[in-house]
């Protein structure tokens, strides 16, 4: 088992990444889940966990005030206190709606996450971010709040379906354009990446490397933790309009025509954007037939990286382990787009 500590200025986090790592039992943790990890675990729930659990519905689209209210309503009837340990056991939609929670009540309980996904554990559960969206809005309302504790348990992929694990690889190979270890290790093994106890061993590397990110740059107004949004502009924007894929298998998109974006806009060479191609093509990602780059600018737009009237803010990728973040017209933008529209994958 790996050990990881993150030290931010807010307060240290320990991730423990490995087999067994869920070694957590406490009579006094309230268990926020949601329904489908419910079912799937509620033994290994009531064996280890006596105190409370709140069951929401499973589902971004659950991501809102309602189930926040509700989660908090179950927390006041447990009567929590400020030193009661709020628990979020599930993807990354319930630990990002629990770590919200437990920021909020009594202005801040004590939190750990258990992540149950391979894109929560390799990603959202690390580094503070909680939030829910609001009026159409992904994440608007929030906090940055560091859990006491992580535990990245692979135990629980065994249940996930392969679009999950495909979604977490997203996330994984993004990590791969970021870092040049994490990159070389991907591509020497390429053909493990189907295997979960290799994913395994990937997604500790991510949460080291997250870790250093996030202890320089915990609220991501330094710019150093932009470098974790790279593929999410185009990303998001798609994700957005299209919905039904998953996350990581946009981010795997938005790379892929991002790189595109750095070859043309001169901020990586021809044959950096070939192995970042390559790279992302590892994971086999489907890219959608385009229709629409019109809405897919307003989307992008909306991006709360975006810093000036009318320009679109990218991370892209400059060469082995550097990024650069890069300012694109609405009307620059629209003729990558077309890349998509031609399906040149
Ligand atoms: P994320 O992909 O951001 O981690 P979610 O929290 O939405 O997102 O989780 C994705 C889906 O996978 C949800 O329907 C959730 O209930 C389900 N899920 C979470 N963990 C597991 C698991 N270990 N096995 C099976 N399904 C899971
Ligand atoms: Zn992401």
């Amino acid at each position: 088992m790996q050990t990881i500590q993150l030290n931010t200025k807010s307060r240290p986090s320990t991730v423990f990444c490995g087999k067994g790592a869920l070694f957590l039992r406490g009579k006094d943790v309230f268990v926020v889940t949601d329904s489908n990890v419910y079912r799937l675990y509620k033994e290994l729930i009531a064996e280890k966990f006596a105190g409370g659990v709140c069951v929401v519905p499973a589902g971004e689209r659950h991501k809102n005030r309602n189930t926040l209210f509700k989660i908090l309503d179950s927390m006041l009837e447990a009567r929590l206190h400020r030193s009661s340990v709020v628990v979020a056991l599930g993807g990354g939609v319930v630990g990002d709606m629990a770590g919200f929670t437990a920021a909020l009540y009594m202005r801040g309980t004590r939190l750990i996450q258990i992540p149950t996904t391979l894109l929560a554990q390799v990603d959202s559960s690390v580094g503070g971010k909680t939030a829910i969206d609001y009026r159409g809005v992904k994440n608007v309302l929030g906090a940055f709040y560091q859990p006491e504790r992580v535990y990245c348990d692979p135990l629980f992929f065994n249940t996930l379906p392969p679009r999950e694990i495909k979604c977490g690889l997203g996330e994984i190979i993004k990590t791969g354009v970021l870092d040049a270890v994490v990159g070389d290790k991907i591509r020497q093994n390429a053909d493990k990446l189907r295997d979960l106890g290799f994913l395994h061993e990937l997604a500790a590397d991510c949460v080291r490397f997250k870790a250093r990110v996030v202890e320089q740059d915990e609220t991501e107004r330094g710019g150093l933790r932009k470098c974790l949004n790279m593929g999410h502009t185009t990303g998001h924007a798609l994700e957005l309009l299209y919905g039904r894929r998953s996350h990581g298998e946009y981010v795997l998109i938005g790379m892929w025509l991002e790189s595109y974006i750095a070859e043309g806009e001169g901020v990586c060479s021809h044959e950096y954007a070939e192995e970042v191609r390559k790279t992302v093509a590892l994971a086999e990602p489907r890219i959608p037939r385009f229709a629409s780059p019109e809405e897919c600018i307003r989307f992008a737009l909306l991006d709360k990286k975006n810093e000036e009237k009318d320009k679109i803010s990218f991370i892209l990728p400059k060469a082995r382990g550097e990024y650069a973040e890069y300012s694109l017209s609405a009307e620059r933008f629209a003729e990558y787009l077309k890349l998509l529209q031609e399906n040149r994958a």
